[in-house]
């Protein structure tokens, strides 16, 4: 169930009440629901079944260390994207021979941390990474099993909601190119794997149809060449629904056509790596305003908590954390403190009457939320909260004002 409920007028995160939060902890404020996080994962593990697929949740949507935990108890794997996120994963000591690493830019020390750690999958997305994946195993005595990622060119002029791996993308290599990576000689790498991920909020499984034919083409292909292909790795983008009347197809009919087509296919070890379906829903931020100017509330969280409406004008629910009185019709922006003017969270509301004060919570706030925050106009990071049923616990103190300053100290001075 949807973790943010009003319960007497008062909105909660399963049986907390918003506003006791808000009290102890203070605003900016990001809450998570344990339960939902649990709830999430199952329905994928339940969608995908048939195909039995490792599920490597995208640490890169939000890489707090109890999420992880939560994840890594229900029997999830972990994709990564840079060594920061591999220190994470291994900190709550994740699988390492099941974790993912994908990533267009692993520098040698990123790989070289990847390979003295036995991550399972290096996706490599050019030439050069394969080049140099090679290097660094042969320096280290290793093997590294890879993956490569294709650019499988889905047709954007029919799923123009889709930003894909075209001509112009920066991600993966066309399959001509992934053949001739197939045959090189090369000492210390196994390319075990072909890997897709065509975008994000996919709006439907078209496009990942498609790529999915592309893939399994290219793994025949090289396959008779005499690569040995046995794995596919379907990525990650599957829909989350922002609002009530958004059209995105439930996770149950997005995945049953490609379980279907995965199904059939000769190979029988699938990875997957969603990262906003799994987090996206679980989390609200919550938000203290400060100040009502015409029809304008501002609030002490913006683009610095939550950059997603003014990065790339995303959709955020905006829900008063307790409803007092009558529902007034009026439109409201809400917007946040920064001096830019692109720092607004949500336009054209209908919310009541707001005043200094009043609690305000942005649902499905969990995804690419922290994660993305930052100290612009030095803001301290907010807090993050999870909850578990009737009880909750920090899982991320806010930061100070001496935080702010910790790597500044600038007094070394070297010629
Ligand atoms: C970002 C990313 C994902 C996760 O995407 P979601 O839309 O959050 O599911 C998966 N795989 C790769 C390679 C990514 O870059």
């Amino acid at each position: 169930m949807f973790p943010f409920q009003y319960k007497n007028n008062s909105l909660h995160c399963d049986s907390v009440a918003l506003t006791t939060l808000a009290q102890e902890f203070g605003t900016p404020l990001y809450v998570y629901s344990a339960n939902r996080v649990r709830e999430n994962f199952r329905r994928l593990v339940n969608a995908f079944a048939k195909i039995n697929p490792t599920i490597c949740y995208s640490v890169k949507a939000n890489s707090n260390l109890s999420l992880l935990k939560i994840l890594k108890d229900e029997g999830a794997s972990f994709d990564i994207v840079s060594g920061g996120e591999l220190f994470r994963v291994l900190k709550i000591n994740a699988d390492a021979e099941r974790i993912v690493f994908a990533g267009v830019g692993k520098t040698e020390s990123e790989i070289d941390f990847a390979l003295q750690s036995n991550v399972g999958w290096i996706n490599v997305e050019s030439e050069g990474e394969l080049i140099r994946v090679n290097q660094r195993a042969r320096r280290l005595g290793v093997s590294a099993v890879v993956a490569i990622r294709l650019r499988p060119d889905v047709d954007a002029a029919t799923h123009h909601h889709i930003s894909t791996g075209h001509t112009t993308s920066k991600f993966g290599v066309p399959v001509s190119l992934a053949l001739k990576m197939t045959r090189m000689k090369l000492s210390n790498v196994k390319i075990r794997g072909a890997h897709i991920h065509i975008g994000s909020q996919l709006g439907n499984p078209e496009a990942t149809l498609k790529a999915i034919e592309v893939a399994l083409d290219f793994v025949a292909r090289a396959n008779q060449a005499g690569a040995e292909i046995d794995a596919l790795d379907v990525g990650g983008g599957f829909p989350v629904a922002y609002r009530a009347d958004d059209p995105k197809p439930d996770i149950e009919s997005f995945a049953a056509p490609i379980v279907e087509r995965l199904s059939q296919s000769p190979i029988k070890n699938f990875h997957l790596e969603p990262g906003r379906f799994i987090i996206a829903d679980t989390a609200a931020l919550m938000t203290t305003v400060q100040y009502v100017k015409d029809r304008i509330a501002i609030v002490d969280a913006g683009m610095q908590t939550l950059i997603r409406p003014a990065l790339y004008e995303a959709y955020h629910q905006v829900l008063p954390v307790e409803q007092v009185g009558q529902v007034s019709n009026l439109s409201y922006d809400v917007a946040g403190p920064i001096c830019e003017s692109s720092d607004f969270l949500a336009r054209d509301r209908e919310l009541p009457n707001l005043k200094s004060g009043d609690l305000l919570a942005l649902t499905h706030a969990g995804a690419y939320g922290f994660s993305m925050a930052s100290n612009y106009n030095s803001h301290p990071l907010p807090a993050e909260v999870l909850v578990e049923g009737e009880r909750y616990r920090v899982i991320r103190q806010r930061q100070t004002l001496d935080d702010l300053i910790k790597f500044e100290d600038g007094s070394s001075i070297r010629q």
